[in-house]
Order: C-alpha cells, then structure tokens, then sequence
C-alpha cells in the first residue's frame, strides 16, 4: 500500500489558520486524505456537535481536544477562536456532516476569522446536494449544467407551497434537503404544485447502507415513499427538473374554463383575489392568473 500521509503533506498547513472541513454524509471512508491529516494536525477541532465528532475521530482512530460551535453560540466561540489563531494556533471546523456552511453552521466563524485578518482554508469534500447532482444526468444537462441550490424549504405548509410556486418556473434543476418527519408532507406538496411528469431524483441515504435515488415523476413521488414504511426514515436530498421549454411556454397557461372563471370574478374583485380564487377552483396557476387579469383589467387598475 502507498505511504498515502506524503500524498497529503506536499501542500503546507500555516499555522494561526482555521481549516474548513468537509466530512463524510454517512460513509466514513469518504473523510479525504487530506481531512484526515488536517484533523489529526489541528490544534483544535471546532464543530457542531462534539459528541458527533468525537465519534467521527474515534473512527479514524484520532484523539484531538473539541470546541463546541453550534448556531446558538457561533457568534462568542468565534472570538475565542480567533484569539487562539492569533496565538498561533491551527483550529479545524467541521459540521455534523457534509461541508460546513452548507445548510449548516460555519458561515459567522468564517467571517470573524477573516475579518480577524486571519487565513481561512477550505478542504473540499461531501455535501449531499452535489452528490445527488452528480447522478441528476439530463436533468442537469436540460439547464445547460446550472441549478439551484434551495436547501430547507419553510416547515409551514402556506410558506412552503408559496416557495415551491415561486420554484417551479426555474427553467434548470433545484435543489432541496428535507427531513425524515417532513418528507411525505414535501413530495406531496410537490406533486400538487407541479406538472404531473415533472421528473424527480430523492436521494435518499446517500452513501449509507441503504441508500437510493430513484428517478420518479413528482405525481408518483408520494406512492413511492409510502409503499415501503422503511423509506419515510432517513434523510432526503431532492432534485427536482427545472420547467422545460413546452412546460413553460404553454402547459401553465390557464385553459378556457380558467379563463371563464376569472373573467366572472375580475367583475367584481381585485385582479389578485379574482386569481386566487380563480386558482382555487379550477386548478390554473395563480402566476399565470394573476398575469392574465392585469393584461385584461389594463394599467390602470392599481386596487391590489
Ligand atoms: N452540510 C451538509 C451538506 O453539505 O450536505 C448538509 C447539512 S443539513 C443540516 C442536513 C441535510 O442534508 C439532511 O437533512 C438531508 O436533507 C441532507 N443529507 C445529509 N446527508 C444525507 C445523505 N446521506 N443522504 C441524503 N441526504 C442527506
């Protein structure tokens, strides 16, 4: 076997220097050369959870002293960090899992140290959401490689259908985390907001035992998950197809029926409402409503 230390040691690791490390997303063989011979080097190692990242270090057989550094206080340890980096210190900051600042903490702890005027290194490594991309194929090509990254969509099912509004004209790939409690709430929020045949990648315990990424249509992403009781645990990571051209240029356009509807109500209500409620009863989009009773209530209505 190669002496793999010296592949990692031919880059230099100045001291008074925070390390931003990226960790395994559940398989433990996917710590970098190099994370592991930053960790093992560091001074200190700064994290989310030091119980999770104790575990991490017994591992990997490493033994390094911790320091708490979670959202509640990142604020005060990154000042006692940046006094030891002055001091000349290497403090290594790792995330529960994946890469630190990615829908988890370690964005404040960078910045103080920056502004410290202390150096700041990244290690490159997991995140869930490039991993599930990785396996996205022509969904990510459809967008001429570009997608967006949404993480956490709000818990709070008026706010989340609201996000998932605004999402769903993107004409590339999104990209969503999503929890294990709150998951089938999600896809069927998906599937009653989007085209029936939008595709659908869920990632689901990437890299762990169980792990799969099915490619579904968003109208059989909730059957999926039910059919099996094992599926609803875990954790998700989720792609979801950008609209495409037909998708955009027409399939959204409120058909006759909407348009008889909102014509009744645009009567006797503001353009917004008159939308709204136009949605509500025959399924069009309310974006596409709501654009259509401007066109025909003209500029000068202003009432809402
Ligand atoms: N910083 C992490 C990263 O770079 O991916 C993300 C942290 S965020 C608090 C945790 C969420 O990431 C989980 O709720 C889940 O949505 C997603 N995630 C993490 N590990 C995953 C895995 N093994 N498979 C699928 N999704 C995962």
């Amino acid at each position: 076997m190669s002496d793999w230390t010296s592949l990692a040691t031919g880059q230099t690791y100045p001291p008074g220097t925070l390390y931003v490390v990226a960790t395994p997303i559940g398989n433990v063989a996917d710590l970098s050369l190099r994370a592991l011979h930053v960790l093992g080097l560091a001074d200190a190692i700064a994290c989310e959870d030091t119980r999770n990242t104790g575990q991490l270090l017994s591992r990997v057989g490493l033994q390094r002293p911790l320091l708490a550094v979670h959202e509640h206080n990142e604020r005060e340890a990154a000042g006692r960090i940046v006094e030891r980096l002055t001091a000349g210190e290497r403090i290594a900051y790792v995330s529960d899992a994946g890469t630190p600042g990615i829908s988890d903490p370690g964005a404040r702890l960078v910045e103080a140290v920056r502004a410290a005027g202390l150096k700041v290194v990244p290690l490159p490594g997991p995140s869930a959401a490039v991993t599930a991309l990785s396996v996205a194929g022509d969904m990510l090509e459809a967008g001429q490689g570009r997608f967006t990254f949404v993480g956490f969509l709000p818990g709070k099912s008026k706010a989340r259908a609201d996000a998932i509004d605004k999402l769903a004209s993107l004409d590339h790939a999104w990209v969503l985390y999503e929890a294990p409690h709150r998951i089938a709430d999600t896809l069927a929020a998906l599937a009653a907001a989007l085209p029936p045949a939008r595709r659908l990648l869920v990632g689901r315990e990437l890299t762990k035992l169980f792990e799969e990424a099915p490619v579904l249509t968003v109208a059989a992403a909730p059957a999926w998950l039910a059919a099996e009781a094992s599926r609803g645990k875990g954790e998700f990571v989720l792609v979801v197809e950008g609209a495409g051209s037909a998708e955009r240029d027409g399939a959204d356009a409120p058909d006759a029926e909407a348009q008889r509807v909102l014509k009744l109500l645009l009567a006797e209500l503001p353009a917004k409402r008159a939308a709204k409620l136009t949605a509500a009863i025959t399924g069009a989009k309310t974006d596409a409503l709501y654009q259509l009773a401007l066109g025909q209530r003209g500029d000068g209505d202003s009432e809402d």
